[in-house]
């Protein structure tokens, strides 16, 4: 298959979407950013190019000042909270997490608290009190305390469980974390956004891609270019910052 076939269905499905008077929707969560890296040059030049608001989840416990520099030269970039350290603390024989029930909520909601003063304090007005959880993994029962330590919204993985708070959730990931570890096939990951476009069209949630750029292949990286130039100069699509999917969720949209 050449390039053209693979995104040809997506190319179709937005001409659809035009004539029926609605916008696809995107945004676009990347994680594990901690400090100025050739990956995150890439990932705020590309998104840059294309106006793509990119929201980066930042490890509070291994960033500092750095990051805020290089952040200036990309205003289209907005973080959140990626946990507090990024340790597991699940035992070996379970999924990895930090924020699970493996030690006393006393303590994982200190760490939360203190990770989003941190980034914070760090960031100010560029940050979102968001916490994206490592592994997008948390407790169930932590979630509603996440408002009295001073979050508005919650994102993991999947479809959104009813919370107290916002939740607005990544649900297209582009790696392949348990066969190649480099990107997904293509069409498949193309095949994965139309079907969460259809979901969207019905009320569902917007297409919420997930990348993790200290990771990424060539082939991740081609991903995004080509769904950036397909998407990000249509009139039929919409790249949302994550302030704008918070509001409206707030709002009860
Ligand atoms: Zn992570």
């Amino acid at each position: 298959m050449t390039s053209d076939q693979i995104w040809q269905p997506l190319v179709e499905e937005l001409v659809r979407r035009q004539r029926a008077g609605r916008k696809a929707e995107f945004w676009l969560r990347d994680d594990d950013a901690v400090d100025p890296t050739p990956a995150l040059d890439r990932l705020l030049d590309l998104t840059g190019q294309f106006a793509v608001p990119v929201t980066l989840a930042v490890i509070p416990a291994q960033t500092d000042e750095k990051l805020v520099v290089r952040l200036e030269e990309a205003p289209h970039a907005t973080i959140a909270i990626h946990g507090w350290a990024h340790r597991n603390h699940a035992p070996e024989d379970q999924k990895k997490q930090e924020l699970g029930a493996h030690r006393p909520r006393e303590a994982v909601l200190d760490e939360l608290a203190r990770g989003l003063s941190h980034v914070t304090g760090l960031h100010g007005a560029r940050a979102v009190p968001m916490l994206v959880p490592p592994w997008n993994r948390i407790d169930a029962g932590l979630v509603s305390d996440l408002g009295s330590i001073g979050f508005s919204a919650l994102s993991v993985f999947g479809p959104p469980k009813p919370a107290s708070l916002a939740v607005i959730n990544s649900n297209v990931d582009i790696m392949d974390w348990h066969g190649t570890r480099g990107c997904r096939d293509h069409g498949l990951l193309v095949q994965a956004i139309i079907a969460q476009l259809q979901h969207a069209f019905d009320g569902g949630e917007p297409v919420g891609l997930l990348t993790h750029h200290l990771v990424h292949d060539e082939l991740a990286w081609l991903f995004l270019e080509r769904l950036f130039t397909v998407t990000a100069r249509t009139e039929a699509c919409a790249w949302l910052s994550i302030r704008t999917l918070i509001g409206r969720s707030a709002a009860g949209a």
